[in-house]
């Protein structure tokens, strides 16, 4: 299987070239079609499997170049500080080409500027729960717009103790959504969390 295979843009099958991704990763092979047609998706997978292209492709072949109110499209929480980064900086690199607005909203680093950022406009958010769910709270951060929700590493995120902020931001989240879940273990709280909040999910196993 190729990305030229994927139904993907011209413009994003020449940015996975200049990042030199060959193929797709299975996690990549199978996540991607069901994403694009909108269903909500649960992978088990590990880091180093290609899991943040295989949310990332399908967000940034789906956002709106022409939103006026530039509100956030889609939602990635994640972990950690050094994830938020890390997603971030690999979305930028598959976004190559096209003009992307994306804030990366972790805990610790200055609130004021990622306030200043969210109100400039971005089109996609990525953060911890903590910091996201303050930006919520603060009302600097609207969930009006948003259309797809990913949960990185949800197993992580539980683990730490993010579940009130998680199920807080899920609840501000439109309900026509799509809801994609990453998580390298099916832990009962995991599976919780897909029942309450996804709807009628698949499941790609790698
Ligand atoms: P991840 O599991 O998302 O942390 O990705 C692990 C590493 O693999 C990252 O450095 C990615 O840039 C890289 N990567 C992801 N997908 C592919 C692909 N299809 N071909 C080559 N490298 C990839």
């Amino acid at each position: 299987l190729s990305f030229s295979d994927l139904d993907l843009s011209p413009i994003m099958l020449r940015a996975l070239k200049i990042c030199q991704f060959e193929n797709p990763s299975p996690i990549q092979a199978g996540l991607i079609p069901l994403a694009l047609e909108g269903e909500d998706v649960i992978g088990q997978a590990r880091t180093g499997t290609g899991k943040t292209a295989a949310f990332g492709i399908p967000i940034l072949e789906q956002l709106d170049p022409l939103e006026d109110r530039c509100l956030p499209q889609a939602l990635i929480l994640v972990p950690t500080r050094e994830l938020a980064d890390q997603v971030g900086q690999e979305l930028t690199r598959l976004a190559k080409g096209v003009p992307t607005s994306i804030a990366v909203l972790a805990g610790g680093k200055n609130l004021r500027k990622q306030t200043q950022q969210l109100s400039d406009g971005v089109q996609v958010v990525v953060g911890t729960p903590g910091r996201v769910h303050d930006h919520l709270q603060r009302g600097t951060f609207k969930t009006h717009d948003i259309w797809c929700v990913v949960l990185d590493e949800a197993d992580r995120m539980l683990d730490i103790g993010f579940r009130p902020q998680i199920e807080r931001i899920l609840r501000k989240c439109p309900k026509d959504r799509q809801t994609l879940l990453l998580s390298a273990t099916m832990a009962p709280q995991v599976r919780i969390l897909a029942e309450r909040y996804m709807f009628e999910p698949k499941t790609v196993d790698c």
